[in-house]
């Protein structure tokens, strides 16, 4: 399409991957990072507690709600959103030093924070990661077995709206298998020309 064609080199080096919790976003983002280390993922900031295995500075950075309130107010957070009772937000700068610097650049947060960089940088390169259906979607939210069951509701209705707005990303990737949404976020990623192809 006639904008993505004219994106300039920013645009074409961030790509956002959205899709409802329990989806395989970090799966599918650890093997991209394994098959694919050119590739730059950006650590969030978040006031949820660390699951067991998580450290600081890794997946993500744990901060208290002061910090957070304080780094949203200062504008040092490119987009942020609440999710299911926490707050989630992505560090400006690193973001715009890997960008222009011409390193491929993943964000992967949830459809709130996916529309903010939307607005903010249309250039970039919106995906969604779908499930092969919704039951599959449950069970593996289920199977996590790292979140008590309110707190799986509450995942599961973010789920159900983020689905319901999967025509508001340049292309859908259904989890089918890590490795073939991992091959065609590497085309993407790496300019290549099946990254241009729908669907
Ligand atoms: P989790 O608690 O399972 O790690 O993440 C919950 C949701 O927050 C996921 O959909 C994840 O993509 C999203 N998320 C993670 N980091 C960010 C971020 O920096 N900004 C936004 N808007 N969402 C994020």
């Amino acid at each position: 399409e006639a904008a993505r064609a004219s994106a300039g080199p920013i645009g074409n080096r961030l790509t956002v991957l959205s899709g409802p919790s329990g989806v395989g976003k970090s799966t599918v983002v650890a093997e991209l990072r394994r098959a694919y280390p050119e590739v730059w993922l950006s650590v969030s900031v978040t006031t949820r507690k660390p699951r067991p295995g998580e450290t600081h500075g890794v997946e993500y950075f744990f901060a208290d709600d002061d910090d957070f309130d304080r780094m949203a107010a200062s504008g040092e957070l490119l987009e942020w959103a609440e999710f299911a009772g926490n707050r989630y937000g992505t560090p400006r700068g690193p973001v715009l030093r890997k960008i222009a610097a011409g390193v491929p650049t993943l964000l992967e947060i949830d459809l709130q924070g996916a529309r903010q960089v939307r607005a903010s940088m249309p250039e970039a390169t919106l995906i969604f990661l779908a499930p092969p259906t919704w039951e599959e979607l449950e069970k593996r939210l289920r199977g996590r077995g790292t979140e008590p069951e309110d707190v799986i509701a509450r995942r599961l209705a973010a789920g159900r709206i983020e689905m319901a707005a999967e025509q508001e990303f340049d292309l859908t990737l259904v989890n089918t298998s890590v490795q073939d949404v991992c091959h065609r976020l590497i085309a993407l990623l790496a300019d290549a020309p099946e990254a241009s192809s729908p669907g």
